[in-house]
């Protein structure tokens, strides 16, 4: 059944991509309709662009996107009038058709105000945040070998902090909370203090276990070696540490030997001398500080991270710094049958309007919503285009000015650049 969008041009042409929930299958058209969400600030430079891109790579290899524009934030509120920030003809069009992708979205600063990002996210269901960061030739970073890096990370996307359950110092709420802590739970000794704030950080075994079997699943399907359990878990016990425990069950429980082999004692020990069967999963726990240096100092040891919400936001952006930043990393938020496509940085209002910044990170997002659709040609004819271009030192400001000998170009003349060697690679 088709919604009525109030102030959404649906496509005259195309078909929806469509969901078989007990086969877990997609089923997409050669025209599938794809709503794009180009986004505030930078969004409305590096949106457009993308589409551009996108609808190149997918022409070159005999597809057709049929886009639908959908809006948000500032876009929103000019169309459908000051209070809307997040129409229902938004979420309903990403619903229906399922695979679409958005640019940044501000969050205005202000009470009252909720993430139009977590809205979004929630809403659907998209239980997993999913950042791939691997190399692209050329790109500058801080690290020695920095081609070490090639890492998906899978961070879980509604609860945790993300929860949003806090409440304010000095007001009744947390007066009521306080005392039902220290009254009927027996915490007196750091609560009694003075002005108190307070927040509750859920995990739930089902929230933790579809996130793991999400990244077990992907890590299968692409010949990855390892699944790491990043949390804190020495600590938060009952929270990070059950998603440890959840996580090792699904992989003990759920799947073979064979396919998934959960190494024992992992938090502690090292795990080289374990004997993995040949072509499994090897599942294995860390704690997040520790992590943390790994990742710079041990890069070629990891492979997919599977973590709560908090953590996955630290590790995520640490890694991608590790191989040139915000400009270039690509993320995707999954559900059942669901995928979301964005770009890790915000709007950046600094450069907003100024067809400026770089469209590579939402142009590889771009590149993960046609993995999940299956066109892995399209795919990855967008990653060499992007890299062609970046390795001839053809680049946007922010990698120009870290790049000795770049070529500084226009979001918009970045975007032909990619758009030319998708004609000529393809
Ligand atoms: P940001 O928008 O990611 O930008 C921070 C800085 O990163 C920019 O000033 C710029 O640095 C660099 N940068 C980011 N994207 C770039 C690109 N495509 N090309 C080149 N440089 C890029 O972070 P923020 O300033 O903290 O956040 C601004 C707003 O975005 C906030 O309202 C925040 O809530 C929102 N946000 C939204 C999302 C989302 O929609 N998913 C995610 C994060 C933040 P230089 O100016 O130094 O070059």
């Amino acid at each position: 059944m088709s919604h009525e969008y109030d102030q959404v041009e649906v496509p005259e042409s195309g078909e929806k991509i469509t969901y078989d929930e007990d086969a877990d299958e997609l089923d997409v058209p050669e025209n599938p309709i794809i709503p794009i969400l180009h986004g505030d600030g930078i969004g409305r430079d590096v949106g457009p662009a993308a589409q551009k891109v996108l609808t190149a790579a997918a022409e070159a290899t005999g597809h057709e996107i049929n886009w639908m524009r959908v809006y948000a934030g500032q876009a929103a509120r000019d169309r459908y009038g000051e209070d809307v920030n997040l129409p229902d003809d938004t979420v309903n069009a990403i619903r229906e058709h399922r695979v679409a992708i958005k640019g940044p979205l501000t969050t205005p600063v202000g009470a009252g105000y909720r993430s139009l990002n977590v809205a979004l996210r929630q809403t659907l269901d998209l239980f997993a945040n999913v950042r791939p960061t691997y190399y692209l030739d050329g790109v500058p970073s801080p690290m020695k070998s920095p081609e070490e890096m090639d890492m998906v990370t899978f961070r879980e996307n509604t609860e945790d902090v993300y929860a949003g359950i806090e409440w304010e110092a000095g007001t009744e709420e947390v007066e009521q909370v306080r005392d039902f802590v220290e009254d009927e739970m027996g915490f007196d000794d750091v609560m009694h203090d003075g002005p108190i704030g307070i927040g509750i950080k859920p995990i739930t075994e089902k929230g933790s276990k579809r996130l793991v079997r999400e990244a077990l699943d992907y890590a299968i399907e692409n010949d990855r070696d390892k699944v790491t359990l990043v949390h804190k878990g020495n600590i938060m016990k009952f929270t990070e540490g059950q998603f440890g425990e959840w996580g090792m069950e699904v992989a003990e429980e759920e799947y073979p030997d064979e396919e998934v082999f959960a190494a024992p004692d992992s938090l502690w020990e090292e795990q080289d001398e374990v004997d993995i069967p040949e072509d499994a999963v090897m599942v294995e726990e860390r704690l997040a500080d520790a992590m943390l240096q790994w990742m710079q100092l041990r890069t070629d040891e990891f492979d997919v991270l599977a973590m709560p919400n908090l953590n996955g936001d630290y590790l995520s952006d640490a890694a991608g710094a590790q191989i040139g930043g915000l400009g270039i990393a690509p993320g995707a938020n999954f559900g059942a049958g669901r995928c979301l496509a964005e770009p890790v940085h915000g709007s950046a209002p600094k450069r907003a309007g100024q067809d400026q910044a770089n469209p590579s990170a939402i142009i590889l997002s771009g590149r993960l919503m046609f993995e999940y659709m299956g066109w892995d040609d399209a795919a990855t004819l967008i990653r060499d285009a992007v890299e062609e271009s970046i390795s001839n030192g053809e680049v946007t400001y922010d990698l120009e000015r870290q790049i000795e000998g770049g070529e500084k170009l226009s979001t918009t003349e970045f975007s032909d650049n990619v758009v030319e060697n998708i004609e000529e690679l393809a």
